[in-house]
């Protein structure tokens, strides 16, 4: 990226995890274009084939070839519909959800995320139950206590906003297991952490088990607005019962399908395993970079009270957008097409500045 006066910026954040083939990709910008001059937008009260073209697309590369889909404009929206799918299904209402977890700003969406901060009164709901995450004891106690009643259990692969934590393989395998036992569904929340990110399409995928619904939006259109959900076919979509006017218009559907071409074609999936691999193993090489985790292309870090100055020091001495969590935690986002030498820009600033950090540290406490 450049700004107005010509100065190049590496961008680590990716817009919030968004950019998944890159700005401005040839690709891109012709097949959006080339839409546009035929026709952007006519309601679902059509048959749009664009979105059959999609659904294919997405079920090869996603490798969950029987799932139907659903299309709607933003993250929120798609766990929104996703919700609310789970309890037309089992005609239940209480959801799980887990503690720093973060679903979107919307009704259920926002009940289910654990920042009362952004919870309105109106959005209170007593029945989302807030459990600690990665915790398979206390999930299988309320199972026990409440199972006929849950109608879902909502979860992010690696919570993305609540500061890159990990759940577990066994984790996410005794969701399965429990859902299966007592009737409820399994979301897989794959906003943030889907779409080829992590190296596998979702980041659920590396627990081996499947979820009965996938979110997703961020990486789905390179910035165009666009969200999904895929549903297993045991869950019944019926016409109707969800519904949107400008989810999976004609735009929409080009910028997805673009997005899907071009991490096919250029095998980003790979790509972000092996980028991701190499810039997670440096930064755990960095003497005094805490906790470095993530997958793929997907990593955060702590960053020490005496480095605080960190993130701000790369965006202004070097240029490079990384994101953030409270407290101290740096997010990186980048772009699937990340190349090693600019994964190698970004170490050799990081280490630069946590030396001056270090140096600047030191002579303070002198
Ligand atoms: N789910 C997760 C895991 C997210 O990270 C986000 C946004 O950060 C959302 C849902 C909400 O997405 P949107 O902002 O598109 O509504």
């Amino acid at each position: 990226m450049w700004d107005d006066k010509g100065v190049k910026y590496l961008d680590m954040y990716g817009g919030h995890a968004v950019i998944s083939i890159g700005h401005t990709h040839p690709h891109y910008v012709e097949r959006i274009t080339e839409q546009l001059n035929k026709v952007g937008f006519y309601s679902n009260s059509v048959h749009i084939p664009l979105q059959e073209e999609l659904a294919e697309k997405l079920g090869n590369l996603s490798g969950k070839k029987d799932y139907q889909l659903f299309l709607c404009n933003s993250g929120a929206e798609a766990n929104e519909n996703a919700l609310k799918l789970a309890s037309f299904h089992n005609k239940r209402k209480k959801v799980i959800a887990f503690k720093k977890s973060f679903h979107g700003r919307t009704s259920l969406a926002v009940a289910a995320t654990d920042n009362p901060a952004i919870v309105a009164p109106v959005n209170q709901n007593p029945n989302i139950i807030f459990l600690p995450f990665n915790d398979e004891n206390s999930l299988e106690a309320i199972f026990r206590a409440q199972g006929d009643q849950i109608s879902s259990v909502i979860v992010e692969g690696i919570q993305g906003v609540g500061g890159i934590n990990v759940a577990t393989e066994s984790f996410l395998r005794t969701i399965r297991s429990l859902c299966n036992d007592y009737d409820a569904v399994f979301i897989a929340d794959g906003v943030q952490d889907g779409y080829a990110r992590t190296g596998k399409f979702f980041s659920h995928d590396y627990s081996g088990v499947n979820a009965d619904i996938y979110s997703m939006a961020k990486g789905m259109g390179n910035g165009f607005p666009i969200g999904g959900i895929i549903i297993a076919p045991h869950i019944e979509a019926r016409p109707l019962i969800l519904g949107t006017t400008f989810g999976g218009n004609h735009l929409a559907c080009a910028a997805a399908l673009a997005v899907l071409e071009v991490i096919e074609k250029e095998d980003l999936m790979s790509n972000a395993l092996s980028i991701g691999n190499y810039l997670t193993e440096e930064l755990k090489n960095i003497h005094g970079l805490e906790q470095v985790r993530g997958k793929g292309l997907m990593i955060g870090f702590d960053v020490p009270e005496s480095w605080k100055e960190l993130r701000k020091n790369l965006l202004w001495k070097h240029h490079i957008f990384t994101g953030e969590a409270k407290p101290h935690v740096i997010r990186l986002l980048p772009s699937l097409a990340l190349q090693k030498k600019d994964a190698d820009i970004f170490l050799e600033a990081v280490r630069e500045e946590i030396n001056e950090l270090s140096t600047l540290h030191n002579l303070a406490n002198k």
